[in-house]
């Protein structure tokens, strides 16, 4: 094939997951599963080099896991047992001398032998029924991924390193590795998998890098070094883009930049109807640096402050006086308007070195926020301390991640006044008057929001897991994120529901999913009448821009109507046809 050929222009399509345009060049990231091994053979002269490879490799496994074991804070020591049978296992006759007399006998490599090695060790535990036994199949599993990712290199990323301006292009991106992207470097990113709703492209909305995600094997087409055109609003990814279809995307590109700064002239204007009603908009943020953009961007406050980032790619757990130092500064630059800080939300797509939820089968319906916070009060009295002392410095809103039943918003409370007593024994400066919300994202905490609204000061709507549970569509997943849609009508009643009982126990309503960031969407939840808005801060301008430029009356007409239709497809037509003109589209 000729050179020429091998770069004709191709187009990707996935999920457009953060707008904007960015051209560039391709930067692979590897951070391949370790399902797929290569065979080779080995040289008689190299069959002791390999060896020593795999010996090499045990080895760094072994420091691995003993400086995670020491590493591990005092009161989890307990849970350090199965860290230390996995060292035992790499030095285990059936798994270490196995290896090392296949590679000799049949002349492989390592990570081969190793792999043959292991699938016999698994038939033989196929047959047993003893779960505990059965579970150290899972043990050495672990164990031997753990080698292979050493033999074959595939590292963890780190994605900090990257010392030129690229776009990344990766299998998969975990929100931790995202949300230590550098904008100075990093222009954009596209990746194989994931969906619209993940906390990946949640992030890269806040960074502002266009991402495209969900592409399939973008990884196998695109080579390090491919010129490449990425646009986040239609999710269209462009391989060796030709001349004419280059001048086209610098040409979106400035339109795009030139829209963008025309409605963040305006973004200081408060948030008011044609008809008087002023809605309060805010902004989200997951790093505390992130506040800054929420002013730039007009918020004003902030309405969703996802906390489990201090917690994430670290070994060990932050200490009250970090955390309380993080909160503070975000207390600090906002003064006296609104700061949410939401509680430790790991697990799902977060999962935390330590966590004890990183085996589930279903993550994202295990130990996840509240269910982990309860579990382990160690680590939430650590976390509610400090947001109780940053309170005396602002004016703080504790919000709770996950509810499913009233129970929790109970222990919840109970372990907040605890630490209160704490504080106050301590001699410590804190405020425990502070706004107490719950989230609602958990189908239970809909049905039973009459009742939740006399626990609580104010309900938080999180859409982007309220859909996922709802509707049973995992929101991080390609392969049904056609499905998932804030305009389900399950999901339009739910938050009517949801409203209607705020509304009848006097308590505040608001919206923090990205439902609240899109300005369609945020028009209905205007005619809802939810009361706050919480959105990524490139989204303030946009969402203020569209309320402004609207009657509140006319908002709730449309949502009337909304809420007679019963398929997705007829509210998207009803909103297109009532919205359009609005939107210029
Ligand atoms: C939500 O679920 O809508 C939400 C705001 O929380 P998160 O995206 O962090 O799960
Ligand atoms: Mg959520």
């Amino acid at each position: 094939m000729s050179d020429q050929e091998l770069k004709k222009e191709t187009r990707l399509a996935g999920i457009g997951a953060s707008p904007g345009i960015c051209i560039g060049k391709a930067y692979l990231v590897h951070k391949e599963g370790v399902d797929i091994v290569e065979k080779y053979f080995i040289d008689r002269e190299n069959l002791e080099r390999e060896i020593k490879r795999f010996k090499t490799a045990v080895k760094n496994v072994t420091d691995e896991l003993r400086e995670i074991i020491e590493n591990v804070p005092e009161d989890v020591r307990q849970h350090t047992g199965i860290l230390e049978t996995h060292v035992a296992l790499l030095k285990d006759k059936m798994l270490y001398d196995k290896t090392i007399e296949t590679i000799k006998n049949e002349k492989v490599n390592a990570e081969w032998a190793l792999k043959k090695v292991v699938s016999g060790i698994k038939v033989l535990f196929q047959d047993i029924s003893d779960s505990y036994l059965k579970a150290r199949s899972d043990d050495i599993t672990h164990v031997s991924d753990r080698i292979i990712r050493f033999l074959i290199g595939t590292e963890e990323i780190n994605i900090g390193s990257i010392d030129k301006r690229v776009i990344l292009v990766a299998k998969d991106l975990s929100p931790a590795d995202t949300s230590q992207i550098q904008l100075d470097k990093v222009m954009g990113f596209l990746t194989d998998r994931g969906g619209k709703a993940s906390h990946t492209s949640i992030i890269a909305r806040t960074l502002e890098v266009p991402a495209v995600l969900g592409l399939g094997n973008a990884t196998q087409v695109i080579n390090n070094d491919d010129r490449i055109i990425i646009d986040g609003t239609t999710g269209i990814v462009i391989i060796h883009p030709t001349d004419k279809t280059l001048d086209e995307y610098i040409e979106l590109k400035a339109g795009f930049e030139e829209r963008k700064a025309s409605l963040s002239r305006g973004s200081h204007l408060k948030a008011e109807t044609l008809d008087g009603l002023t809605l309060q908009i805010m902004g989200n943020i997951e790093l505390p640096e992130e506040v800054v953009s929420v002013l730039d961007h007009g918020g004003e406050g902030i309405g969703l402050y996802r906390t489990e980032f201090q917690y994430l790619a670290r070994n060990g757990f932050p200490v009250e006086d970090e955390l309380f130092d993080k909160y503070k500064d975000v207390v600090e630059v906002m003064g006296m308007r609104p700061v949410t800080i939401r509680t430790l939300d790991i697990n799902g797509d977060k999962a935390i070195t330590n966590s004890g939820g990183s085996d589930e089968a279903n993550p994202a319906l295990g130990l996840r926020a509240i269910r982990y916070c309860l579990k382990r009060p160690d680590i939430f009295r650590t976390q509610l301390k400090a947001i109780l002392r940053a309170a005396a410095f602002g004016n703080v809103r504790i919000l709770i991640p996950m509810i499913s039943s009233i129970d929790e918003v109970r222990e919840t409370k109970r372990l907040l006044n605890e630490s209160a007593d704490l504080l106050a024994k301590e001699g410590k400066a804190y405020n425990k008057k502070i706004g107490f919300g719950i989230m609602i994202e958990v189908p239970s905490a809909v049905i039973l929001a009459d009742e939740m609204a006399k626990e609580v000061d104010f309900f938080s709507i999180g859409t982007n897991d309220l859909i996922q549970y709802t509707l049973a569509i995992d929101r991080g997943n390609r392969e049904v994120s056609n499905l998932y849609h804030p305009f389900h009508p399950a999901i339009l009643r739910m938050i009517k529901h949801v409203t209607d009982a705020g509304k009848a126990n006097g308590i505040g309503v608001f919206v923090c999913g990205e439902m609240a960031g899109d300005p369609i969407t945020a028009v209905i939840l205007l005619g809802l009448g939810i009361d706050e808005l919480s959105m990524n801060p490139q989204s303030i301008p946009a969402v203020k821009n569209m309320i402004r430029s609207l009657r509140v009356e006319d908002a709730k007409l449309l949502v009337r109507e909304a809420l007679r239709q019963t398929t997705t497809l007829d509210v998207i037509k009803l909103v297109e046809a009532s919205l359009g003109e609005t939107l210029g589209r």
